[in-house]
C-alpha cells in the first residue's frame, strides 16, 4: 500500500460559519483575564484574543492508494503548519509506505531541521502522524491503542481545567485545575486574588478533589515561590507552566526550592530533544507534552520512555480532547491522568462540528475509545467550514 494523497485543510471563517466553530472552541480561556506570557505589556493583558493569531484547527488527510485513509489534526501551528504540510512535507509522503511511520517521521524531522525543531513546524509533523497512526491501525482492523502496543489499562480518570468549580465539583473529576488570574505585572493585589481563589476552591471540594494551578508562561521565579509558600495550606498537587519555556535554569530553582507541590511542565516543548534539555536541567517533576503539538503519537512515545526512566509522569496536554492522544493515554503505563475541557454545558459536552466519534468521559472517567482506527470521520457539516489549503506559493522555483 503506497500514500497517494495528502490533503490539508483548516476551519474557519471562509465558508461563513464562524459562529459555529467559535462556539466549539472559543471559551472563557480566550475571553477572560488570565495571567500569560503578554501580561507584562498592559494593552494585551485583558484577554489572550487580544493576541492569539486567528488560525483554525488543522486536519490532515492522508489517502492511501486503495481509497481508505486516515486523518491527523493539530491546531496551534494553524496556516504555517498547513504550509509547511502542502509545501515542504507532502513530497516526502507520496508514494510511501504508510507503515514505515518510523522513517517518514525521520525523514519529515530532517528535512525540517533548517527552519524547524520546534513549534508549527513540529506541529505539522504531529498532525501528519497522527492521520499516519489512525491510517495504520485502520488497516490493521484494530483500534489504534493496540497499534500503539495494547491496552496499559482498563480506564483512565480525566481532571478538569477550568475555574468555574460550583458547576463541575463533584461530577467524579480528579481534580480541578485553575487557570491564575494574574502574574507578577498585577502586583501584591494581583496574588492575593490567587491566593483567594484557590483557597475558594479548596473549601469547595474539600478532601474530594485535587487542585493544580496553571499559569500558562506567566510568573516568574521569586514570584512562583512566593505564591507557593502562600498556597501551601490548600495542598495544590501541581503548579503547571509557571515559567516561559526556554527558562530551563528558572524551572530548575523552582524544583530545588518548592517541595510543598510538584512542578508541572512541557505543553509548549518539542520533541524528545527538547524533553532531555528539560529534564537535564532537572525542572519538571511532570511531563505534560501535548501530543499533536510535541512530535505526534511516534515522538510521545519516546519522551513516555524518557519520563519512565526517570521515575517521572507524563500527563499530556488536553489528553483527553484529541481523539488519537486518548489512545496513547491508554497504551503508556506511565500516564495516570487525561486532561478534559467542558466548552458547553457540562450535561452536552463538546459537540464536534468536524470529528464524530470525539469520547467524552462517564462520571470523570475514560473507557478504551471504540471503533477502529482513532475512532474518528469527517461529521456531516466538516465541509461546511473546512477549506483545502493546497499549497499556493510556488514552491517549484
Ligand atoms: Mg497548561
Amino acid at each position: 500500500m503506497k500514500i497517494a494523497e495528502v490533503k490539508v485543510f483548516l476551519s474557519g471563517p471562509q465558508k461563513g460559519l464562524e459562529d459555529l466553530d467559535s462556539k466549539h472552541r472559543s471559551s472563557w480561556l480566550l475571553e477572560t483575564e488570565i495571567a500569560n506570557p503578554m501580561s507584562i505589556h498592559a494593552q494585551y493583558r485583558p484577554k489572550r484574543s487580544l493576541w492569539l493569531p486567528k488560525w483554525g484547527r488543522m486536519i490532515v488527510q492522508i489517502i492511501a492508494d486503495d481509497g481508505s485513509y486516515g486523518l491527523g489534526e493539530s491546531s496551534g501551528g494553524g496556516r504555517a503548519s498547513a504550509e509547511i504540510i502542502a509545501g515542504h512535507l507532502k513530497q516526502f509522503l507520496i508514494g510511501k509506505d504508510p507503515f514505515e511511520v518510523e522513517r517518514l517521521w525521520d525523514i519529515m524531522f530532517r528535512a525540517s531541521l533548517p527552519y524547524g525543531r520546534k513549534g508549527a513546524p513540529i506541529m505539522a509533523i504531529s498532525a501528519v502522524d497522527f492521520a499516519l497512526w489512525d491510517l495504520i491501525s485502520k488497516k490493521r482492523q484494530e483500534p489504534l491503542y493496540q497499534s500503539l502496543g495494547g491496552l496499559a489499562k482498563d480506564s483512565i480518570q480525566a481532571y478538569l481545567t477550568g475555574n468555574g468549580i460550583k458547576e463541575t465539583m463533584g461530577l467524579g473529576f480528579m481534580g480541578h485545575k485553575l487557570a491564575m488570574p494574574f502574574g507578577p505585572a498585577s502586583g501584591r493585589k494581583g496574588m492575593d486574588a490567587n491566593v483567594a481563589l484557590v483557597k475558594e476552591s479548596r473549601e469547595l471540594v474539600g478532601s474530594d478533589a485535587e487542585i493544580m494551578l496553571d499559569c500558562y508562561m506567566s510568573w516568574d521565579v521569586e514570584y512562583t515561590i512566593r505564591m507557593a509558600q502562600l498556597i501551601e495550606p490548600y495542598g495544590v498537587k501541581w503548579i503547571e507552566e509557571a515559567l516561559p519555556p526556554d527558562d530551563y535554569v528558572g524551572y530548575a530553582i523552582l524544583r530545588k526550592s518548592i517541595t510543598s507541590t510538584a512542578i508541572a511542565t512541557g505543553e509548549h516543548e518539542y520533541t524528545r530533544y527538547g524533553f532531555q534539555s528539560l529534564l537535564d536541567a532537572g525542572g519538571a517533576s511532570i511531563l505534560q507534552p501535548d501530543i499533536a503539538w510535541c512530535g505526534g503519537l511516534t515522538e510521545a512515545k519516546k519522551i513516555c520512555a524518557l519520563a519512565s526512566a526517570q521515575a517521572l509522569p507524563v500527563i499530556p496536554h488536553a489528553g483527553g480532547l484529541q481523539a488519537h492522544a486518548l489512545h496513547l493515554l491508554f497504551a503508556e503505563v506511565g500516564i495516570p491522568y487525561a486532561e478534559y475541557f467542558i466548552f458547553g454545558q457540562a450535561e452536552e459536552p463538546n459537540p464536534d462540528p468536524i470529528f464524530t466519534g470525539i469520547q467524552a468521559p462517564t462520571n470523570g472517567w475514560f473507557a478504551p475509545p471504540a471503533g477502529i482506527g482513532a475512532g474518528i470521520d469527517f461529521a456531516e457539516s466538516a465541509d461546511k467550514f473546512l477549506y483545502e489549503i493546497t499549497g499556493a506559493l510556488p514552491v517549484d522555483r
